[in-house]
């Protein structure tokens, strides 16, 4: 017994280093605290897709994943405008998706809120503004937040979320 502890002592404490705080658990305990305390209900949402090539759909569906568990949360995607509090848009705003961005941002009942999500979203990206595309969403509906990246992250997402949701205060 005295042999096994003088080489436990002479070994010291051997383990793997304690994890990195995980930023997403701080966003997911403050979005959850949020949408209860504003809407003491689901926040729903309305995904528009103006013309992106896609990658930021792939981070957006990465959302309802086990991981980022977002219906946990109490956040759910909604197939009409009308139902929505908030409206995710990706991508730079193509010229033919434009008045169909404009009807959908006037049918979303006020108040409401807007996350631009993607460079492309925020500024037009790698597309810009030409003949086929309007550039950054803010050129044609009001913006509440802008998520940049190409993609930007779930968690990137859930904090644009969390801070629209914040600047609002009541919806
Ligand atoms: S920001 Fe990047 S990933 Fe998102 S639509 Fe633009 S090019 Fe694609």
């Amino acid at each position: 017994m005295l042999k096994t502890l003088r080489k436990i002592g002479s070994i010291g404490i051997i383990s793997e280093p304690p994890p990195a705080p995980d930023p997403l658990l701080r966003v997911r305990e403050r979005l959850d605290e949020k949408i209860r305390a504003v809407l003491g209900r689901a926040l729903c949402i309305r995904h528009v897709d103006a013309g992106s090539c896609n990658g930021c759909e792939l981070e957006i569906q990465a959302l309802n994943n086990p991981l980022y568990n977002m219906e946990g949360l109490g956040i759910r995607f909604v197939a009409s405008p009308r139902h929505a509090d908030l409206l995710l848009v990706t991508g730079p705003v193509s010229r033919n998706m434009e008045t169909a961005l404009r009807r959908t941002y006037e049918a979303t009942p006020d108040p409401k809120l807007v996350v631009a999500v993607g460079d492309c979203g925020c500024t037009g990206g790698i597309f810009g503004e030409s003949y086929a595309t309007r550039g950054p969403v803010s050129n044609v509906i009001p913006v509440d937040v802008a998520v940049p990246g190409c993609p930007p992250s779930p968690t990137r997402i859930l904090q644009g979320i969390l801070t629209a949701i914040s600047s609002r205060g009541k919806l």
